[in-house]
Order: structure tokens, then sequence, then C-alpha cells
């Protein structure tokens, strides 16, 4: 049987390289997308492991032999996800997440409709502005990058409506609790089976996480988002 796809989209600084790497550890039977990217490694990043790093010319080469289920322009570099990564594990009957941005997400549910899509996001506006400050006193990146990161972060977010899930990364251990049991969740569903006591507390956890479900709670950071570009013009 052919595996799920789930597609997984956050603005920069949600925290999504963090609950991903630990759904790895808390769901069995995952596989990991591998994207090709044309930006440079950054810090103990490695080719094949986080991405499979590439010149342009090579991306270009890929695009023009129609190597790509998607691809996108994300802060300037090119992002892409291989049609042979995504056919190989699907035949093996793995699930398969997809670690991609607004853009490639699209063209992703375009191709593939039964796709899941999830999409996390930060509890407020300025805990975005707050996280993103944090990692900048780490990695020295420039006021300018966070301010950019927090605009693009706005521009993403207008995208929620795209997703079957959204999550709000308020806390991490809630987060990936949520994370797992939409997973679990569409497991259970596509496996058709007679539901154990348990399959019902996930499948209602997922349930609570849906689009119509958390719209009060996505409207309110939306707002958040809206204010301060409002209050900046
Ligand atoms: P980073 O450079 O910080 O690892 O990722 C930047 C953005 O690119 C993130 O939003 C990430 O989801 C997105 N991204 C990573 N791989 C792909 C891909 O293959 N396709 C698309 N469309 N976006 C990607």
């Amino acid at each position: 049987m052919s595996g799920i796809v789930f597609i997984i989209s956050a603005p920069s600084g949600s925290g999504k390289s963090s609950l991903t790497n630990e759904l790895r550890k808390v769901v069995p039977g995952l596989e990991f997308s591998i994207s090709y990217t044309t930006r440079d490694p950054r810090g103990s990043e490695q080719t094949g492991r986080e991405y499979f790093f590439i010149p342009r010319e090579k991306f270009d080469a890929m695009i023009a032999a129609d190597e790509f289920l998607e691809h996108a322009e994300v802060f300037g570099k090119y992002y892409g996800t291989a049609k042979h990564f995504v056919s190989e594990a699907l035949a093996r009957g793995s699930d398969l997440v997809l670690d991609i941005d607004v853009q490639g997400a699209a063209q992703l549910k375009a191709k593939i409709p039964e796709a899941v899509s999830v999409f996390i996001l930060p509890p407020s506006r300025n805990e975005l502005e707050t996280r993103l400050k944090r990692r900048n006193l780490s990695d020295n990146v420039d006021k300018a990058i966070i301010a950019r990161r927090l605009k693009e972060a706005s521009k993403e977010i207008e995208n929620f409506s795209h997703y079957d899930y959204i999550l709000v990364n308020d806390n991490f251990e809630t987060a990936v609790e949520q994370l797992r049991a939409i997973v679990l969740a569409e497991r259970i569903r596509r496996e058709g089976a007679q539901h154990t006591g348990e399959d019902q507390a996930i499948l209602r956890a997922a349930e609570g996480c849906t689009r119509e479900r958390s719209l009060p709670r996505v409207q309110s950071i939306l707002d958040s988002f809206r204010q301060t570009t409002d209050s900046s013009r």
C-alpha cells in the first residue's frame, strides 16, 4: 500500500525543525524528505542529511530535466523536492514528511490532493519576534534579516486556509503531541479498521487541530500580525 504524504509548513522561527525532529523520535515508520537547495550549508549541516546542497546551475538543470515534484524560491535561494525521493518512499509503503514552504505546499497539493498538510504557527507576532531575536544572538543574524523574516511570516500566515491542520506552537510538548496525533489519526483513518479506545482519543486530539476548529485561535494570531503591519506603515 502506498504511504501518506505529510506536508509541514511554518514561518521561520516557529520552531518547526525542533518539532519535526521530535516527531521523528515519537512516531515510528516516518521518512523525511531531503530537499535540494542552492543555499550554503549552515553550522554542522551535511549534504545528503539536512539537504542536498547544489550549485544554481545544477538546480536549473534539474528543473529543465523535470526532476522536481515542486520547487520554489525562498529568501532568494532555490529549494526543491525531487520526484524520485517521493516516489521511492511511497513505493516502499513509507509515510513521508515534507518540510516545504507555502508555495511548494500549494504545488504539491495540486499534484497529490490526498497529501495531508499542517501549518505551524507561532503564538503571536511578538513571540515570533522574540524567538527570532534570540536566535539572532546565537547566529549573528542582522536586524534587517529579522525584519524581513517577520514580514515574510505575516505573508505566509495568510495562506493558512489552504492547510488541513493548524497547530500553534505555544507549548512545545503540546505541539509535539498534537503533531503525533495528526499523523496517527491519518493512519487510523486510512486503515479503516475498527477503532479502539486509544484510537478514538487520537482521532479527537487531531480533530481539535483541523482548520475549522483552529479558526478562532488563528484569527487572533493573524490580528497580531496585521495590527503591527498596519501601525508600522
Ligand atoms: P531553511 O533554509 O531555513 O532550511 O529553509 C527555508 C525555507 O525553505 C523553509 O520554509 C523550508 O520549509 C523551505 N523548504 C525547504 N525545502 C524545501 C523544498 O524542497 N521546497 C520548498 N518549496 N520549500 C522548501
